[in-house]
C-alpha cells in the first residue's frame, strides 16, 4: 500500500528516541475519574455552574456521555488530564473513547463528532502544554478510538448468525470523522483501544490510512486489545498472537492490550504478543477485577507492583492504566518501572 511512502510526523522519531532510553509512561482512566465527580444531568448538558453550554443543544438525556464534557465541561476534563501529566504520564489519551457518530447515535449527537474530537485534542494539550511549563517534560497526545458498541464479526442475534448490527464500512465511515477531528485538534497519536472485535479494529486501522493519506503524513499507530476471558482469547475469537499477525500490516508504533481482568489476568497474553511483535509492547490493565459494585479495588501499590514485574521481566515497552486507575496509580507505575529497561525493541538493534 503507498501509505508507507507518506512521511511520518516528527513526533514518531522523538517517541522512538525516548522509548529506547526507558518505559514510556501513559495515563490513566478518565471514565473512572468523571464518575467521583459525581455530575447531573445539568452539568453533562453545561447548563449552569461551571458549564460553558453546548454548541450542540439537545433534548436527549446526556448523563453519562462522558466524551460530551469535553465541550460543556472543559476545565474538568483539562484538569484530569493535567494531573495524569503531572504524575508521570508521557502519552495522555483523549477523551473520545466514544466520539464515533455509531457511539454517538445513543445520545442523538452525530453531528458533534467532529467538535467533539477536535475540541477533545485540543483540550488534552492544553493540559500537557501547561504540564510541561512547570517542568520541562516533553509530553504528546494520543487520540483515543474506542471499539463502538457494535461487533462487525460477530451478530448479536442468537437467532441469526449472519446478521451483523454493523458493516466494515459504517465503522470505516464513522472512525475516519472520528480521526479527522482528532487530527484536526491536533493529536501526535492515534490509540485504537480496547479491541474485543478485530473486525472493528482493522475498519479503523484502514481509516487512519485514508485520513493520513489527506493529511499528508502519517501518524504514530497505538493498537490495544482487550481480553476478557479465560480462555486467552478476544470475543472475535483470536488468540495474541493471531491478533497480532492481523493487525500488523499496519506497522503500529505500539502493540500491546489494556483494561479487562487486571494486570495479573493479563500478563501470559502480553508476554506472547511480546514474543511476536516486532514493534513496542504496551500494557495498560484495569486497577484488578471489578467488584460486585462494578468498582475498582486495587490500590497503587498493588497494580504498580505487578507491572513493575512486567517490567523487570522485559516484557513492555510502555505501561499505564485503564478503568479504576488515578493519578496515583500512574505515579506508582511510574517509580515502579523507571529502574527496569525496557524490552528490547527491533528498531532498536
Ligand atoms: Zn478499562
Amino acid at each position: 500500500m503507498k501509505i508507507f511512502r507518506l512521511p511520518e510526523t516528527d513526533t514518531v522519531r522523538r517517541l522512538q528516541a525516548m522509548a529506547r532510553d526507558r518505559i514510556l509512561m501513559l495515563d490513566g482512566a478518565m471514565g473512572t475519574m468523571i464518575q467521583t465527580l459525581s455530575l447531573t444531568e445539568d452539568d453533562f448538558h453545561g447548563r449552569g455552574g461551571s458549564g460553558t453550554g453546548c454548541a450542540h443543544p439537545t433534548d436527549h438525556p446526556q448523563k453519562g456521555n462522558n466524551d460530551l464534557l469535553t465541550l460543556t465541561q472543559p476545565e474538568a476534563i483539562e484538569r484530569i488530564h493535567f494531573d495524569f501529566a503531572m504524575a508521570g504520564a508521557d502519552i495522555v489519551e483523549t477523551n473520545t473513547f466514544s466520539s464515533t457518530t455509531i457511539a454517538q447515535a445513543d445520545y442523538g449527537l452525530q453531528a458533534a463528532v467532529h467538535d467533539l474530537n477536535e475540541q477533545a485534542a485540543r483540550v488534552a494539550r492544553r493540559a500537557i502544554d501547561r504540564a510541561t511549563a512547570i517542568d520541562g517534560r516533553e509530553r504528546f497526545v494520543a487520540g483515543a478510538v474506542g471499539p463502538t458498541n457494535r461487533t462487525a464479526s460477530l451478530s448479536p442475534d442468537v437467532n441469526d448468525p449472519g446478521f451483523r448490527a454493523v458493516t466494515f464500512d459504517d465503522l470505516r465511515i464513522a472512525y475516519g470523522a472520528q480521526i479527522r477531528g482528532l487530527i484536526a485538534g491536533g493529536a501526535d497519536l492515534i490509540l485504537i483501544e480496547t479491541i474485543f472485535d478485530t473486525l472493528n479494529a482493522k475498519a479503523a486501522i484502514f481509516a487512519c490510512f485514508e485520513a493520513f493519506a489527506e493529511h499528508g503524513k502519517r501518524l504514530p499507530v497505538m493498537i490495544s486489545g482487550t481480553i476478557t476471558d479465560a480462555s486467552g482469547r478476544t470475543l472475535s475469537g483470536q488468540t495474541p498472537t493471531a491478533f497480532w499477525h492481523s493487525v500488523r500490516h499496519a506497522r503500529p508504533f505500539s502493540v500491546g492490550l489494556n483494561c479487562a481482568l487486571g494486570a495479573a489476568a493479563m500478563r501470559p497474553h502480553i508476554a506472547e504478543i511480546g514474543g511476536v511483535a516486532d514493534t513496542l509492547v504496551c500494557a495498560y490493565p484495569n486497577a484488578g477485577l471489578p467488584n460486585a459494585f462494578g468498582q475498582y479495588d486495587e490500590g497503587p501499590e498493588e497494580t504498580a507492583a505487578q507491572l513493575g514485574a512486567f517490567a523487570s521481566q522485559g516484557l513492555v515497552n510502555m505501561v499505564g492504566g485503564c478503568c479504576g486507575t488515578t493519578p496515583d496509580h500512574i505515579r506508582a507505575m511510574a517509580e515502579a518501572v523507571a529502574a527496569h529497561a525496557p524490552r528490547k525493541a527491533p528498531f532498536h538493534d
